[in-house]
């Protein structure tokens, strides 16, 4: 079984369906079938045919907004109660984070947070890998209660099966209402939809100060790239928290991952170390994440960021002066 997350903008999120998609390739292995649950205060209507699953179970509340977590908990501890799955997989998005360890807890059983790998053995263990010890080593845990829960990062396991439509079902619950209540989301910024971005600018300590950040931006403008972080300069507020890469951030394959003045710590690099290219641009030829780009570029960060705006720029036939309202835009 696995949580069918939607989105604020009303769809099913793209680290479920990728979710999905592993879960079937575990229950193709296990010769059982594989259920989506989607907990949602709006039906959706589109694209369920093509959820990658045997069967879809959406549950409707007027509760279940996006951010109200206490309502999908209580949502999914009755599809878990009904169904009584072997395994049961959550996304390791920030919502999923919240909604894991309470359902773990009303449940009563062990959590894996964070897999970045996952398979199951000829009984029907699953057995759950992720870092640990700061990511020194990777440990392989299984789980004494069941449903077998993790919660998995996004675009960590990559797996495209091809199944016919899914029986789809819905169920309208009554639910208590909860405590907590939801005053005003207006002011929360989107996040950049890193998770399934084919080219990633990513920025650390070395692009120098907040105030540089326009560059970086006004460059991934131009690129048509998502902006990504390392951990230091979420710790400032320099960017959201959701575009931080790496062991307590999100992990992402784009196609290209360009970095900028990232050193490529251990706990950096578990979060990009699947991407198809990667360009580096830093100061340092030792640095670590030299060592494993494809294209190292010994130079400082805002000088090369700054020179490859000038050439796009004229190419488009822009002007060179940063325009942070079209940035905004
Ligand atoms: C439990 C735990 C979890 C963590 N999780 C994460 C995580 O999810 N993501 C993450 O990123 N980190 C994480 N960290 C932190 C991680 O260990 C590193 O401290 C962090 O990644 C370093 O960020 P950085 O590369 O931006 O900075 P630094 O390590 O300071 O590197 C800066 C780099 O910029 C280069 N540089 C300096 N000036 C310039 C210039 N002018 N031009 C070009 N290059 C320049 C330097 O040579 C250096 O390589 C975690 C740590 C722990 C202990």
């Amino acid at each position: 079984m696995v949580w069918g997350q939607v989105d604020r903008d009303g769809r099913l999120s793209q680290a479920s369906i990728g979710l999905a998609s592993v879960a079937c390739e575990l229950a193709s292995v296990m010769r059982v079938k594989s259920t989506m649950v989607i907990t949602t205060e709006r039906m959706l209507h589109m694209g369920l045919e093509n959820v990658p699953a045997n069967k879809v179970l959406v549950l409707r509340c007027d509760h279940l907004t996006p951010m109200m977590m206490e309502g999908h908990v209580q949502a999914m501890e009755l599809a878990v109660r009904d169904a009584a799955p072997s395994i049961l997989l959550i996304s390791a998005t920030p919502e999923g984070r919240e909604l894991a360890p309470r359902l773990a807890a009303r449940l009563e059983v062990g959590l894996t947070a964070d897999c970045t790998a996952l398979d199951v053995d000829d009984l029907g263990i699953l057995q759950q890998t992720r870092p640990a010890f700061g990511g020194e080593l990777m440990a392989t845990i299984v789980s004494s209660t069941q449903p077998q829960m993790a919660t998995v990062r996004p675009g960590a396991i990559i797996s495209d099966v091809s199944l016919p439509p899914p029986v789809i079902e819905s169920r309208d619950l009554e639910l208590p209402r909860g405590q907590v209540i939801w005053i005003d989301g207006s002011k929360l910024k989107e996040t950049s939809d890193l998770a399934g971005a084919e080219v990633v600018i990513a920025v650390g300590r070395g692009v120098g100060n907040v105030g540089n950040m326009v560059i970086f931006e006004r460059l991934a403008y131009l690129m048509g790239a998502s902006l990504a972080c390392s951990r230091p300069l979420a710790d400032a507020g320099w960017m959201q928290r959701g575009c931080q890469v790496g062991q307590s951030g999100i992990t992402i394959a784009p196609r290209a991952y360009i970095a900028f003045g990232i050193s490529g710590s251990l706990q950096h690099r578990v979060g990009m170390n699947s991407s198809d290219i990667v360009v580096a641009i830093n100061l340092d030829p030792e640095a670590p994440i030299m060592q494993m780009a494809d294209i190292r570029v010994v130079a400082d960060a805002v000088d090369v960021a700054s020179k490859v705006i000038s050439m796009l720029e004229q190419q488009a036939g822009l002007s060179h002066v940063i325009d942070e309202d079209a940035l905004k835009k």
